[in-house]
């Protein structure tokens, strides 16, 4: 029988993420979107209350949560504050490539360093001309002797910063496109790795992008994730995997505007009645709720299906882009149900719509998604 209802297990998970959230996330949010300070404490917490590394096997020292469990984790954080959520969770999108594709030994190597730095790692796809087309990158890891030495450079990685590993996509075949292209582990303090501009942004401020130069960076040839030439292949695996997360943050977000809304709608009052017995009002609260509840369930469906290792890719999908659509709209329309006091920064609304913006956009724009949706049912 289907059951839509959490196990205890699941609702401990949630019930401990959420009182991370409360605690360590919520009290210090403004102040980091207002100061775009990274916020290096709550993350050093997330180590100690073992809210970080929520992919990670529990065998190599993380918290070994599944697709879904890790969704339900997202949600709170994302509900508390997505910029601080992805502080924590880039280490999940910068690590997956070696669960989809690393041997033992590579994981046991990095996964412990990691783990016991209380580290952070970066995925480093995008550059400067490749975004949506990600085959299309130009940094090149070229073989010499032993070591694999790497020029080019990336932008907008997130936790580029601070991360102590880079995973790079690299082309290691030139001539073959996408085809050519190798996941390689780069050490952060390996000599040639140049951090560049730090990205000025709208919403999610407390996270930290930065552009990325490697500069005859030489690493050893076992530092390759999996074989090589599969980085590609690597990469869309692993959004396969992670887009969930991006979705079910988005969903958190969602229902953070909305409740807020709800809560201040009930109490303020206009023409002798609460905001909220507006019929007009009424109606964008039942279309948002409704809209949320789809989400949340796309989104789990998009996890289940990672966890049962089937086909995933056209429901993931779907799920980024409708979760991360709708968390746009919500916070758009609870700023406008709150009118001056939604705009203005007493209120959380603001800062949601600003945030919702860029998870339309990162891991993968929503048009591409729906390229990926479209390719797949009109085969
Ligand atoms: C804050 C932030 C954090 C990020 N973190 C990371 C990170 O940690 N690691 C990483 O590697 N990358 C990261 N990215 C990069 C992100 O994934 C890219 O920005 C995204 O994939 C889009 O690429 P682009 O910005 O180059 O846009 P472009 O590819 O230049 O696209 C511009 C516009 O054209 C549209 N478009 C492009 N191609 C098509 C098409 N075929 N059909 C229809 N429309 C199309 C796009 O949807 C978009 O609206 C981050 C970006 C941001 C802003």
């Amino acid at each position: 029988m289907v059951n839509f209802e959490l196990s205890k297990e699941h609702q401990e998970l949630v019930a401990k993420t959420k009182d991370f959230a409360d605690r360590f996330v919520r009290p210090v949010a403004r102040q980091h979107d207002l100061s775009c300070e990274f916020p290096w404490s709550v993350v050093q917490k997330a180590y100690d209350e073992g809210v970080i590394n929520g992919a990670i096997p529990k065998a190599y020292g993380g918290a070994g949560h599944n697709s879904f469990e890790g969704c339900l984790a997202s949600e709170e954080l994302g509900a508390a504050c997505s910029g601080i959520g992805i502080c924590i969770d880039a280490n999940n999108l910068a690590l997956t490539p070696l669960l989809v594709g690393a041997s033992d030994d590579m994981k046991k190597r990095v996964f412990g360093h990691l783990v016991e730095s209380r580290g952070l790692a970066a995925f480093c796809l995008t550059e400067p001309e490749a975004g949506s087309d990600a085959g299309a990158v130009s940094t090149t890891a070229v073989k010499q002797g032993d070591k694999y030495v790497i020029n080019g450079k990336k932008r907008f990685i997130t936790n580029g910063k601070q991360a102590i590993y880079h995973t790079v996509f690299c082309n290691t075949d030139p001539g073959r496109g996408a085809r050519g292209m190798s996941a390689i582990v780069v050490p952060a303090d390996t000599p040639g790795v140049i951090i560049g501009r730090e990205l000025p942004k709208m919403g999610q401020r407390a996270s930290c992008q930065v552009e990325i130069e490697y500069k005859d960076v030489a690493v050893p040839l076992d530092n390759v994730v999996g074989k090589e030439n599969q980085g590609f292949l690597i990469a869309m695996k692993t959004f396969n995997r992670t887009r969930a997360g991006v979705a079910s943050a988005a969903v958190g977000m969602a229902r953070e505007a909305y409740e807020t809304a709800k809560k201040w709608s009930l109490n303020r009052r206009q023409f002798g009645q609460p905001i909220a017995s507006f019929q007009a009002i009424g109606f964008m609260f039942a279309d948002m709720l409704t809209e949320i509840t789809a989400s949340r369930f796309l989104v789990w469906n998009a996890a289940i299906l990672t966890d049962q290792d089937k086909e995933v890719g056209t429901t993931s999908a779907m799920a980024k882009y409708y979760a991360t659509d709708v968390a746009m709209k919500v916070a758009t329309n609870c700023v406008q149900i709150m009118g001056g006091d939604g705009y203005s920064q007493d209120y959380i609304v603001e800062k949601i719509m600003r945030d919702a913006k860029l998870s339309q956009i990162y891991e993968g724009t929503n048009q591409v998604q729906r390229l990926v949706v479209a390719k797949n049912t009109l085969k």
